[in-house]
């Protein structure tokens, strides 16, 4: 069953003009510190303004960021290669600009490629990076890669271009970064909440933050804009039958679609029984929109809650942890016919956590870790295991 609201959303979500070659300049209206001042991460709430935009969303839909390099990592890049930055270029549509435009807007200079490192090898001829793009080398320059700009390429080997155009050629584009929308468009309806971590990191002697989470957390303050389009994803929607049950496992940021899908349902849009698992280093620190979580318990939004901080005693506790210590209650809820979504890490949560599903499947139904693996293929084929995993 489908509510008007939902059908209203549904139907005009897709109608908006912006996309990611013709981002909306939104104005970011709120930018806050979602961690506490000694947590080993920096994570935000940011609020951005739709105004007049006409951009319409979904929970479970995301928020796409075109990012600028700093200037002062162009005039770093534009020093050490002998250029102005005058010097006029095409970007990949074949239009003019200069190089200094490239370098901020269209150009990948935060993160080395693997394919610039090779093209460099063959421009330098030296003999670390000759030896790095070897066959069977992969680990070594896997390694090598980690951590380096194209800045520390050109500090270890340096070298001058015949041309600026070259550029186009050694280094990616600049992508866009996907950030989960964290609030229902049916309580916010002018405007997009997100919740973001700031990267940040030291090496080799430098410290660094993220191209796209730098920007949006430590250089766009209330007041400045951020170019922004919507990435559709039909693939991580609420049951569209609102009395379905849902299970959310969101820890770390994984938490953003699921305030959205608290929001949804706190606007009225339907009422289904919800079940979180949020998780993440220390309770005091990283809690992440703890006052809200805690009310939506309090006040029925929210029917369980369960938390998972690991480094809070001796032994690391995470939500899969969670998931197999509740795993009785979670089996009547599967079988119920909840819907089960995943949002986080994609290299160790998310399989823990299937790990975990399937022990519960296979113990609570009485049936075994064959039946669990059925069991599960059939809840993929009804779309309701549904992950949205980075
Ligand atoms: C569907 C989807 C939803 C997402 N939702 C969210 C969300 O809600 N919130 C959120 O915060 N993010 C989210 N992300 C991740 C987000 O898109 C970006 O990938 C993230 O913010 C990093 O981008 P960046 O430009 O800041 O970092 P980049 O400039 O791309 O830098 C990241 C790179 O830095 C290097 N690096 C990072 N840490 C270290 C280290 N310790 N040592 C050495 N090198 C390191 C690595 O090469 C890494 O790949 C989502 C991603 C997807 C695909």
């Amino acid at each position: 069953m489908q509510t008007e609201a939902t059908e209203t959303l549904e139907t005009t979500a897709a109608t908006t003009t912006w996309n990611r070659n013709h981002p909306y300049p939104a104005t970011v209206t709120e930018n806050r510190l979602l961690t506490g001042p000694a947590s080993e991460k920096e994570t935000r709430h940011i609020e951005i303004d739709l105004a007049d935009s006409g951009i319409q969303y979904l929970p479970g839909d995301s928020a796409g960021i075109l990012p600028q390099n700093t200037c002062q990592a162009v005039e770093e890049v534009l020093r050490r290669l002998q250029f102005t930055g005058d010097e006029p270029v095409t970007d990949f549509y074949g239009k003019p600009t200069s190089l200094r435009e490239a370098l901020t807007s269209w150009l990948m200079i935060g993160k080395l490629s693997s394919s610039t490192l090779r093209q460099w090898a063959t421009i330098t001829a030296h003999p670390d990076l000759t030896a790095l793009v070897q066959p069977g080398n992969k680990d070594k320059l896997d390694a090598y890669l980690w951590g380096r700009e194209f800045l520390d390429l050109l500090d270890h080997a340096p070298a001058k271009l015949d041309t600026a155009q070259l550029l186009f050629k050694l280094l990616p584009r600049l992508a866009p970064r996907l950030y989960s929308i964290s609030s229902s468009q049916a309580l916010h309806p002018d405007a997009i909440h997100l919740s973001v971590r700031v990267v940040k990191y030291e090496s080799f002697g430098r410290s660094r933050w993220g191209v796209c989470s730098g920007q949006i957390g430590e250089r766009t303050p209330p007041g400045g804009t951020l170019p922004i389009f919507i990435h559709s994803n039909q693939l991580f929607r609420l049951p569209p039958d609102p009395a379905v049950p849902v299970i959310m496992i969101g820890p770390g940021t994984g938490i953003a679609p699921f305030r959205a899908f608290l929001e949804h349902k706190q606007a009225g849009v339907g009422q289904w029984p919800m079940w979180l698992f949020f998780g993440d280093q220390r309770a005091s620190q990283d809690f992440l929109y703890e006052d809200e979580l805690i009310r939506a318990t309090k006040n029925g939004l929210l029917q369980r809650l369960d938390t998972a901080f690991s480094r809070d005693q001796a032994f690391k506790i995470y939500v899969q942890d969670r998931i197999r210590e509740n795993s009785a209650e979670l089996w009547r809820w599967l079988d119920q016919g909840a819907y089960f979504y995943v949002c986080g890490d994609s290299k160790r949560m998310a399989p823990d956590v299937e790990a975990a599903l399937l022990q519960a499947v296979a113990e609570h139904s009485g049936k075994g870790p064959e039946y669990a693996q059925e069991f599960l293929a059939g809840m993929k084929k009804q779309k309701r295991y549904l992950r949205d995993v980075y």
